[in-house]
């Protein structure tokens, strides 16, 4: 297998972006260095070099963008109706149709995603945004009746909680921000966000064009820096009302503890080991590429990356043979190479992990049946595409979230069993079930302890169906009318009439 090279293009909006000295931080409106002066760099993973330098904000910085933000809350904001609030976020996204190339761009190349998958996430950004657009005319209370003695009229109002502190990791932040970006819009809220270092850029380029697209200064802050000192210090911030966070569960656990300073609501979107069931009646046509994909979509750095293939014993042999056999069309290439199928890894590090899992895989007696090694002679951070047969539930690889482009198939004899596997895990974020039979389909469905479930498909994600977690995988929802209720906060009202 050898890396592809790049053949798109950088657009000159694209260019001109990168070409910047120093990304400063994004603080009521305007770019700013941070107070200790301090940057740090970011690398593009298909080759290792140093792609930008942006400011390394702390404690500071934070505390200049929670003020700005909440500056903002109490402004002129405030005022804004939910048709101008809607009219925005329309706006916003024929914005971010006009600008997607150059984003698209900066994003691939920070992160390593290949161009065609951040292009194919157009549309669903476009539905999030449409579907914030319509959260922004459907905010409502109650009137409810009440057991009061004399003529007492009661109803609930629903009103914006303040400033949210949204913190990203780096798997795909152009369109991770939107979750976080689309509800403050809509509700009325503010925000400052905190990107991961290795994949901040496209946070930025987004809040100045939405600014100049319109966003009041103050309503949308982004502070760069390390999660251990602009992170940290955002989650603990007693002037933060609530923080969206997406990471990882270690991480989740520390925004739990901050939280505490001032009893912030928290909405957490962790990590994952989802299964994905394969039943002896399964289109394997259908299964196979996605079962795979469900793995190697984004080189394995998805939350609800499909890791444990659960496959039934009478097909694990004609399942392995096709699987092996799709392997070989994929194409790990330069994140600008518009043919591309699977990019890098995030980072040096993050491939370091991966290859100790691939060891570990193998010592614990699984059987490396594709792929496992590192991909090229350094510069990008490329892995093979890798494939484990004979995986029992019990191995480290089935167990912990490894992150990076590793599937395992784990052999089950009937639908209880493979319920039982699929459970025996700590984390609870997606999962899919390939049958033809509806009854076995429904019957996983309802067995398997998850927030989310596929029949037939893997990783489709729509804002009016929705999509969170159990378990170690984090709560609080992700689409659907619930994900307002992080940015909003129910207040009684009772009228003496
Ligand atoms: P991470 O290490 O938890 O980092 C996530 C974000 O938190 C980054 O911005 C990070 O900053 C920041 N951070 C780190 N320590 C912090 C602290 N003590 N206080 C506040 N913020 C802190 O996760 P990651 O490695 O970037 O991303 C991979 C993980 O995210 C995986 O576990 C994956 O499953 C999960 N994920 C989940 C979803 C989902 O929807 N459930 C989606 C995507 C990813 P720096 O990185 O800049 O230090
Ligand atoms: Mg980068």
């Amino acid at each position: 297998m050898t890396i592809t090279q790049q053949d798109v293009e950088l657009s000159e909006l694209a260019r001109g972006f990168l070409s910047r000295e120093v990304h400063y931080l994004f603080i009521d409106g305007e770019r700013v260095p941070a107070v200790s002066g301090n940057t740090l760099s970011t690398s593009a993973p298909s080759t290792g070099e140093v792609l930008a330098r942006f400011s390394s904000g702390d404690s500071s910085d934070v505390d200049l963008a929670v003020a700005a933000a909440r500056r903002a809350f109490k402004g002129e904001w405030s005022t804004w109706t939910p048709y101008q609030r809607q009219a925005l976020l329309i706006r916003v996204a024929q914005v971010l149709d006009e600008r997607f190339e150059e984003l698209a761009q900066i994003e691939a190349l920070d992160m390593g995603s290949p161009i065609s998958r951040v292009r194919n996430s157009k549309q669903g950004l476009m539905r999030m945004l449409s579907f914030f657009a319509a959260q922004a005319l459907s905010i409502s209370g109650e009137t409810l009746t009440n057991g009061i003695p004399g003529n007492v009229s009661t109803m609930t109002l629903k009103a914006p909680v303040g400033v949210i502190g949204g913190i990203i990791p780096w798997n795909g932040p152009l369109n991770s921000q939107f979750w976080i970006i689309g509800a403050v819009l809509a509700s009325g809220c503010t925000t400052v966000l905190k990107p991961a270092q290795y994949a901040s850029l496209s946070v930025l380029r987004v809040a100045e064009i939405l600014h100049e697209a319109g966003v009041p200064a103050g309503v949308l802050n982004v502070v760069t820096g390390r999660g251990s000192e602009a992170g940290t210090a955002l989650a603990a911030h007693t002037d933060v009302d609530r923080v969206a966070f997406t990471g990882s569960t270690e991480t989740g656990q520390k925004i739990i503890e901050a939280s505490t300073s001032n009893i912030k609501k928290l909405q957490l979107e962790l990590g994952g080991k989802s299964a994905d069931i394969i039943c002896a009646d399964a289109n394997l046509d259908k299964a196979v590429p996605a079962a795979a994909m469900g793995v190697f979509a984004n080189s394995g750095q998805v939350c609800y990356a499909g890791t444990r293939v659960l496959v039934q014993r009478s097909v694990v042999d004609q399942f392995t043979e096709r699987l092996l056999e799709y392997m070989t069309t994929l194409r790990v290439g330069h994140s600008l190479d518009s043919a591309a199928t699977l990019g890098p890894v995030i980072s040096e590090s993050q491939l370091d992990t991966v290859l100790s899992y691939v060891d570990v895989g193998v010592s614990e007696g699984a059987e490396l049946l594709y792929g496992g090694e590192r991909l090229g002679a350094g510069g990008g951070y490329y892995m093979q595409p890798t494939v484990f047969g004979s995986v029992t539930n019990q191995m480290r690889i089935a167990r912990e979230e490894i992150f990076g482009p590793v599937l395992s198939i784990i052999p089950f004899d009937d639908i209880e069993d493979a319920i039982e596997i699929a459970n025996d895990s700590d984390f609870g974020l997606g999962g899919a079930v390939w049958s033809e039979n509806l009854s076995t389909a429904l019957r996983v469905v309802q067995g398997v302890h998850t927030g989310t479930m596929w029949v037939n498909c893997y990783g489709y994600i729509d804002p009016l169906v929705g999509f969170s977690g159990t378990k170690l995988s984090g709560y609080g929802a992700k689409g659907t009318a619930a994900h307002m209720d992080t940015y909003l906060y129910t207040k009684s009202v009772y009228i003496q009439l």
